[in-house]
């Protein structure tokens, strides 16, 4: 196929993948359905599985780590209710589509990876998109990143035992942080918490799977 070929086989699948967002998984925020049917999302895997960029589920990176699932993508963005405004912290960039969204919906975003080789790809693929509200960092993400604090608001996108305290100090009052916490490190639920003035608000959004969120505030990473 030639180079405009792929291009344009790549466009149609990424609109049946909006289509399936809205019509079987039910994501209505349509600035998160309008963001994704025009990021290209195959930028974000590697060339070998470039053809698959679209389908239905996480894919893996490298360094056994995944992209996660589109539709796990739009849920947790969809649950920030982002207005344009915010600063927000991610935690796991991984490939950067997550931090891409983001960076489309938010006014900066800092994200922390704790795979250089991750954090460097996500980077150069920042660049070459000409996305330049983000800063990536290599660090453990489970205490947060004090120096920019606080946050409107915060995504994890790695499974933890808890929702890390450092995280939870680093939102602002109102803010909100998306998170999947799970007893064992293969399955989680997710959870939205809203910093309250003196509590938190803590929702249940169902069952996901992650890959494990390994650090200080996170799981150990032997085993
Ligand atoms: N949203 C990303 C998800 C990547 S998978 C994407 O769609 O590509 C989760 C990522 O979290 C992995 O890259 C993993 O290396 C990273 N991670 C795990 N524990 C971390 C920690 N404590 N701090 C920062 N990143 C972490």
């Amino acid at each position: 196929m030639k180079p405009a070929a792929i291009t344009d086989e790549m466009s149609m699948q990424r609109l049946r993948m909006v289509d399936r967002l809205r019509d079987n998984y039910k994501i209505a925020d349509q600035q998160v359905l309008d963001v994704m049917a025009r990021l290209p999302r195959h930028r974000f895997v590697p060339e070998a599985i470039k053809s698959q960029a679209y389908n239905d589920n996480a894919l893996p990176i490298s360094s056994g780590q995944t992209i996660s699932q589109p539709f796990i993508v739009a849920r947790m963005t969809e649950l920030l209710e982002l207005t344009g405004k915010e600063k927000v912290l991610e935690i796991g960039s991984g490939s950067g589509y997550q931090t891409a969204i983001l960076a489309s919906l938010a006014q900066s975003v800092f994200a922390i990876e704790r795979l250089p080789n991750l954090a460097e790809l996500a980077r150069r693929r920042m660049q070459e998109l000409a996305i330049s509200n983000v800063t990536i960092r290599t660090d453990d993400g489970t205490n947060g990143w004090q120096g920019r604090a606080p946050y409107d608001a915060i995504l994890v996108a790695a499974g933890g035992p808890d929702v890390p305290q450092p995280l939870i100090e680093q939102l602002k009052i109102g803010g909100k942080l998306v998170i999947p916490v799970g007893e064992d490190r293969k399955s989680q639920i997710l959870i939205r918490v809203t910093r309250r003035n003196r509590d938190v608000l803590r929702e249940d959004f169902g069952p996901c799977a992650f890959v494990p969120l390994i650090g200080q505030h996170g799981w150990s990473a032997l085993r």
